[in-house]
């Protein structure tokens, strides 16, 4: 029977090594041996990583890759990736030295707004409350200046701040809606450190108000919080070219693969079981470009689901359409992200792969991974529609295959050369593993 742990924070780390092995694994000896194996030989790298987060006892790798040959706006990119997920880089490689034959990506930054929230609960008069909030709507900036003036200094800062009444969907409930430029910042903090003024600032001027009961007067903050859903900061990324062009492979003409493409968009737009799983093609994309860059996934994540439901049924982030002789296949997704702030100046594989994005400011980071994501789906959509996705991918899972069942160099050489002619199945790998070592 396992029992809590009181001051689990306050133990060192090779004291939190030794509980968790000794309660938690079979073979603590072993466990340990495991978690230092993944310590960085450099202790004050080590300890960079250690005091990223909490109660750290390890590193967790995940392998870095490089999609070459990425034509974006004329210039060229290598993009690095980081992700667990075997033929990712391979396809977002492949659908890059496609379309860099064919003029490359063009991409479009729609807007660049970031979304804060002051919620709160009012009992009284909602027009009282407007009349209100348009009489220190001058405060509530003026007295968060001191947070404000170097991002205005930038060119960023507070957009607006509006109030909206959301009674009809709860009862009392009110928000401020505050909107942000925040420049090369994801700007979660700078967000963050306004709202949290912008509440201080409301109650105290609430409870001054002349005009307000005693009631009115309460007015209840419950929360301020940026938000992750940012449908204005928005980017288009853009592949075209004339159908006959589309010549990936000589099973399908070039019109009929157009036709399959724009229809394979029409489904993941109306069915959300097959969305869900085209948008999580372009997220691998889009993640593995976000990790090696050092921003938030999760944030990420959560505010392109929600703009893939933003017309009330989950749809497809990406687009298809043949127009004449030419076909074009483009996204949109919201993208907040930076490349100052967070992790992206303290760990150095992050600094290093901002290095080869050639310095990209946080509006050309969107794009990048914007393109990216289109890639991803490229790739991924051009595959199902013709070979299916399998083929290509358990070629790539092969290795992994191999090995988890500790295959030499000479079994792997063996291996790989037999299945360049046959389909690479789990068992099939496994038959010919047992033949070899027969
Ligand atoms: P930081 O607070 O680390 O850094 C941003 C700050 O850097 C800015 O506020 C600004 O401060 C300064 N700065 C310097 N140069 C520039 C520039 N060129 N453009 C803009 N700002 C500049 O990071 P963020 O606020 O961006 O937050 C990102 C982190 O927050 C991520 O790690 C994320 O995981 C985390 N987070 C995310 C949440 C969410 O998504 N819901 C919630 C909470 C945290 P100044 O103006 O004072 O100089």
């Amino acid at each position: 029977m396992k029992k809590p742990i009181a001051g689990f924070s306050k133990l060192s780390k090779s004291e939190k090594i030794e509980w968790i092995a000794a309660n938690y694994t079979q073979n603590p000896k072993e466990s340990k041996k495991i978690l230092e194996s993944y310590w960085n030989s450099d202790s004050q790298l080590q300890q960079l990583h250690d005091e990223f987060i909490e109660n750290t006892i390890s590193n967790f790798y995940m392998p870095m890759g490089i999609a070459p040959n990425f034509l974006i706006n004329d210039r060229l990119y290598a993009i690095p990736m980081a992700i667990e997920e075997s033929s990712v880089v391979a396809a977002a490689s492949k659908a890059a030295k496609f379309w860099e034959g064919r003029g490359g990506f063009r991409t479009t930054v729609l807007g660049t707004e970031k979304v804060g929230q002051v919620h709160f609960m009012y009992q009284g008069n909602a027009s009282k409350l407007l009349d209100f909030f348009k009489n220190i709507k001058p405060t509530l900036l003026s007295e968060a200046e001191h947070l404000t003036q170097s991002m205005q200094k930038r060119g960023g800062g507070i957009k607006d701040i509006v109030l909206k009444d959301k009674t009809s969907e709860l009862l009392n409930y009110y928000q401020l809606h505050c909107t942000f430029e925040t420049q090369d910042a994801m700007g979660a903090n700078f967000i963050n450190s306004c709202l949290e003024q912008f509440a201080e600032t409301l109650k105290k001027e609430a409870l001054a108000h002349p005009d307000f009961s005693e009631q009115e007067k309460q007015l209840e903050v419950v929360m301020s919080i940026l938000s992750n859903y940012v449908p204005n900061c928005l980017v288009k990324a853009e592949v075209r070219c004339p159908i006959d062009q589309l010549d990936l492979t000589q099973d399908i003409s070039p019109r009929d693969f157009a036709e399959k493409m724009v229809r394979a968009v029409e489904i993941a737009k109306v069915e959300p079981y097959r969305a869900v799983t085209h948008n999580k093609g372009i997220m691998n994309g889009i993640d593995a470009v976000v990790l090696a860059t050092g921003n938030d996934f999760r944030a990420i994540e959560a505010g392109a689901h929600a703009y893939a439901a933003k017309d009330g049924t989950y749809s497809s982030l990406t687009h298809a359409r043949i127009e004449g002789d030419v076909f074009s296949f483009w996204i949109e997704i919201p993208l907040a992200v930076g490349t100052v702030g967070g992790l992206t100046k303290l760990h150095p594989l992050v600094k290093l792969n901002l290095e080869i994005l050639q310095q990209p400011s946080a509006v050309e980071l969107m794009q990048i991974m914007a393109v990216a994501g289109l890639a991803q789906n490229f790739a991924a959509v051009s595959s199902l529609v013709t070979t299916g996705i399998q083929k290509g991918h358990m070629k790539m899972h092969l290795m992994n295959i191999l090995n988890q069942h500790n295959a030499t160099d000479k079994e792997k050489e063996a291996i790989l050369a037999h299945f360049k002619t046959h389909t690479v199945t789990h068992r099939g790998v496994l038959n010919a593993l047992e033949n070899l070592r027969k």
